[in-house]
């Protein structure tokens, strides 16, 4: 027996010398540094008390322990279960207890309001800041440098990530060594990862973007990153010319460009600009090759899959499109009431299938068995259709589909008209509850900086483009959309906001 994932992300590393994670105070930790600190933690945990399989939920700000417990987890069998440090103790309370977590680990600032949520829900706690202070810290530094790294199959559980909670109450997603390994395997040969590149890495990590995205395809290449604590445009301009590529949310490349110090010469030194997590307008696409010559891939994935589908590497990176299903992916479009194939061409909902396709939600047996199809195929909650090259396209949620008398209306059709209007920064349309219609269109639009709006004129030249059904029946401005930490909007936000405007 042997531990792949383990073995393939970390263990091909120890020992080495090689520089791994480049550190703002200008300091490397190098891969066997980073493997030796890992094995500490692994033995720290399993001094906790804790057996293989058993959950391990942090709740701590990015640093390198923080990384290093993610290695800790996979070799000693633990599942790593990495927490929002935005999260109040109250949701926490959820995610602890909910997962059955034999232990948390938080910030020492936290430790007086976390004690009671941790002994409610039967885990040990222990404390960890960003400058290797803490009691986990303190009793790593006790421990060998060598771990027996625990046998585990591809089966095994690695992680429990909880999803955005974009739609409602995040869930738990069971992830397996072969849902992560797989998919990092494919992404490094797409984007042809190697040991000489040098990622931007201002992500956080406990999500699946900066986490697996980012950090698989990273060990399993042999490159390096700049581990960045957050998204500082200052920062990633002064490193981006001893980079060659970025990984981010489209806010990355919105705040970019608002910056009058990025400029093409800064780019000169990057291959790739990847983004994710949320919709790249087309119009950030095409203004970035503007600017730098760079085309942004954009991929498409989720919590519960990993990565689903990629614009190529070498073929067109078509803006406004996520890009064609992974080489392991399947991906199809299905019809939202009888679940039946649709051809290419109409918007239903997307399912894939494949080695990426988590085990299941975590204690929730009925979400499981109504998303996940026996035939293997999850279904995946966005709308989209597949165009006559191939290429997905993402249509929105299927929570975020209106209903207006009968009709569909999809958002993005509205909201892609919206974001060109002048004085549109851009905008969110959903459906609000309407005595006569079930639910009516509204339109939130964020102004521009430099010009306000004319809401009457935009209601007019609305109506001769879209049928009158699908004209929103109420438009209001606002400074900036409801965005979570991973550059989401907020629908939900907003139709609490507004729920009561037609009743
Ligand atoms: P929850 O499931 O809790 O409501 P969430 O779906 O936002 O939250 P994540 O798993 O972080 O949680 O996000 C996955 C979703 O993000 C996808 O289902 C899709 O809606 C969206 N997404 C990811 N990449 C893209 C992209 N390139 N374009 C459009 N949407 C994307
Ligand atoms: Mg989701």
């Amino acid at each position: 027996m042997a531990n792949p994932l383990y073995d393939a992300l970390f263990g091909q590393h120890a020992g080495a010398n090689t520089p791994f994670l480049h550190l703002p105070d200008g300091t490397t930790v190098s891969h066997g540094a980073f493997i030796n600190r890992a094995a500490q933690l692994a033995a720290t945990i399993k001094a906790c008390g804790l057996q293989p399989g058993d959950r391990v939920a942090l709740q701590i700000d990015k640093s390198v322990d923080a990384l290093a417990l993610y290695a800790a987890c996979v070799q000693g069998g633990f599942v790593f279960l990495p927490l929002n440090p935005a999260y109040m103790p109250a949701e926490v309370d959820y995610f602890v207890s909910n997962s059955g977590a034999k232990l948390l680990i938080c910030d020492p600032a936290k430790a007086a309001t976390l004690t009671s949520v941790a002994q409610q829900a039967g885990a040990a706690l222990e404390t960890l800041d960003t400058q290797g202070g803490g009691t986990l810290a303190s009793r790593a530094a006790t421990m060998p440098e060598e771990f027996e790294t625990v046998d585990r199959d591809g089966e095994d559980l690695a992680a429990f990530l909880y999803t955005s909670g974009t739609t409602g109450r995040s869930k738990g997603a069971m992830m397996t060594q072969t849902n992560l390994l797989s998919n990092g395997q494919t992404l490094k040969n797409l984007w042809r990862f190697t040991r000489d590149d040098v990622l931007l890495h201002a992500l956080p990590i406990f999500h699946t973007h900066g986490l697996f995205v980012a950090t698989n395809v990273m060990l399993l290449s042999g490159g390096s990153m700049f581990f960045l604590p957050k998204l500082d445009v200052d920062q990633l301009i002064s490193l981006m010319p001893r980079a060659t590529a970025m990984m981010g949310v489209p806010t990355f490349y919105t705040r970019l460009l608002d910056h009058p110090g990025f400029t093409k010469a800064v780019t000169e030194n990057m291959r790739l600009f990847i983004s994710g997590s949320a919709p790249l307008l087309a119009e950030t696409h095409k203004a970035f090759e503007a600017l730098t010559g760079h085309r942004i891939l954009e991929r498409y994935g989720m919590t519960e899959t990993n990565m689903n589908t990629s614009n190529p590497y070498d073929g067109p990176r078509r803006a406004g499109t996520v890009g064609l299903p992974l080489p392991d992916v399947e991906l199809k479009v299905t019809d939202l009431e009888t679940g039946a194939d649709l051809p290419q061409g109409e918007i239903g909902m997307i399912e894939v299938r494949g080695p990426n396709v988590f085990k299941g939600y975590w204690k929730m047996p009925e979400k499981t068995a109504a998303e996940l199809r026996e035939n293997g195929f999850l279904i995946t909650g966005d709308l989209g259709l597949i165009d006559d090259q191939g290429y997905v396209q993402i249509i929105g949620r299927g929570k975020d589909l209106i209903i207006s008398g009968g009709y569909n209306i999809y958002p993005k059709e509205l909201e892609v008209i919206l974001d060109e209007m002048p004085g549109v920064l851009e905008s969110a349309v959903i459906g609000l509850p309407h005595g006569d219609l079930g639910e009516a269109p509204f339109a939130v639009l964020a102004r521009a900086a430099d010009k306000e709006p004319d809401v009457a004129a935009i209601q007019i030249a609305l109506s001769s483009q879209l049928a009158r059904f699908k004209c929103p029946r109420k438009i209001v401005v606002v400074d900036a959309l409801p965005r979570n930490t991973m550059g989401k909007v907020q629908k939900n936000i907003l139709r609490e906001t507004y729920s009561d405007t037609f009743n």
